[in-house]
């Protein structure tokens, strides 16, 4: 059914104007709202069927369900950020942020007719608040039609007001989050963007939770390697699986005179639970080698993009003449699971024990590109390694690309009771 035919439907079943139900239904439908959803709030709104005049129940936020369809809620304000969206070829600033009350926290998103503070550590009566299916849980939506009434009341929550969060807590699709960190990496890159060619700034910060990869799509000058910062209204999302931060227009960068400590140390997980997570962005893992995978050792890349060549060609290039590489591919296994630990040539050229000259030779003499991985085999499998790196994992699997890979120097019974104590904690 098109948008139109929904629209006669509608104005027949109601009894009321096209035109009016034309514009509401599109709003709804641009905003993101599914049709089904969108047809029984109209219904709602011009009074099919039902009692009309009385306002949507209050209820508690732990209570409200993707079943409800407007409700009535009082919470504390926990965070609010601005975002900016393209809306029939205009632009819109939307808020986005948490609730909370004694009962739990909900996400919500105020579109631009909302009329009502949203100002963190604020108890608020949220009227006739939307509420839609997002991620499988409900969320509210702040419109035009929701009243909000600032109330003299401190709700006992059980979550923080205002944002401040440290880098190891960030999870993607938070906003309004303050942090204050080291830059550590920082580059300039330039995107295609809506408005055509711009310049990001991209890298790492860290704080001494941990590190994160981030985005300022609106470059700050106050972002440079080795400043200390503490960024305002940035929001949280998901790369390589792992979060990130992301600073924009609406973000406020301050510098602070004293240097935010770093976490040397990447957090150490068994291999379980850092497959389970999703992604990590710095982590640290100790298994043994059980395997060296196929496409390692002495390797040929495509000069014009990098991937492996395999029998002379490229999947994006066809046939060129490779780049001679070393990698490495190793599996490692803690007994919770497996992941891919891959090795880029200096890391490669350690664990073979010679550079890429000696394995051309090497190769070059026993007339067999093999030889090479075979030796890298035959030095790491069956011995236990601490690697670190950054993990991800998607439908090929979970990689890490090793930033460090060291044999494991712990004696075995030092180790087995320090995972003893762990698993008792
Ligand atoms: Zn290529």
């Amino acid at each position: 059914m098109s948008l139109e035919d929904h629209v006669e439907e509608l104005a027949s079943d109601l009894d009321v104007d096209k035109e009016e139900v034309k514009r509401d239904l599109e709003n709804l439908v641009n905003y993101s709202v599914p049709m089904d959803e969108a047809k029984q709030s109209l219904r709602r709104k011009y009074g099919d069927g039902g009692g009309g005049g009385s306002g949507p129940s209050s209820k508690a936020i732990g209570e409200v369900s993707t079943d409800d369809s407007n409700v009535t809620v009082t919470a504390v304000v926990l965070t609010s950020g601005r975002r900016s969206i393209q809306y029939n070829g205009e632009e819109h600033v939307i808020r986005e942020g948490e609730l909370a009350d004694e009962t739990g926290t909900i996400s919500y998103t105020a579109w631009d007719g909302f009329d009502g503070g949203l100002e963190p550590g604020q108890t608020v009566q949220f009227g006739n608040a939307g509420v839609r299916e997002w991620d499988g849980k409900p969320e509210l939506n702040l419109g035009e039609s929701t009243d909000a009434t600032a109330v003299d009341e401190t709700l006992d929550v059980d979550a923080e007001v205002g944002g401040d969060a440290a880098l190891k807590t960030l999870e993607p699709g938070e906003r309004g989050i303050s942090v204050e960190v080291q830059v550590l990496e920082c580059e300039t890159k330039t995107i295609d963007g809506r408005d055509g060619e711009t310049e990001i700034l991209s890298g790492v910060v860290g704080d001494a939770t941990g590190r994160l990869p981030f985005t300022d799509w609106d470059p700050h000058t106050e972002i440079e390697v080795g400043a200390s910062v503490r960024i305002e209204e940035t929001f949280v999302r998901e790369f390589r699986g792992a979060p990130s931060v992301n600073v924009s227009e609406f973000s406020t960068v301050t510098p602070l005179s004293e240097p935010v400590p770093v976490a040397e140390d990447a957090p150490r997980m068994s291999v379980g639970e850092a497959v389970e997570s999703g992604g990590q962005f710095d982590v640290e893992l100790v298994g043994t080698v059980i395997q060296i995978r196929d496409g390692s050792g002495l390797i040929e890349r495509c000069p014009e993009c990098g991937r492996v060549v395999q029998n002379g060609q490229c999947r994006s290039h066809g046939t060129v003449e490779g780049e001679d590489d070393l990698r490495t591919k190793a599996i490692l296994d803690d007994g919770t699971a497996t992941v891919t630990v891959i090795l880029d040539d200096e890391l490669t050229e350690r664990v073979y024990g010679g550079d890429l000259d000696d394995a051309r030779e090497h190769a070059r003499d026993a007339m067999d590109k093999s030889v090479v991985a075979d030796r890298i085999a035959e030095r790491v499998v069956g011995r236990e390694y601490v690697v670190r790196g950054s993990l991800s994992v998607d439908e090929y699997g979970a990689n890490l690309n090793a930033s460090e890979f060291a044999e494991s120097t712990a004696d075995p019974a030092a180790r087995a009771k320090a995972l003893l104590s762990e698993v008792e904690a």
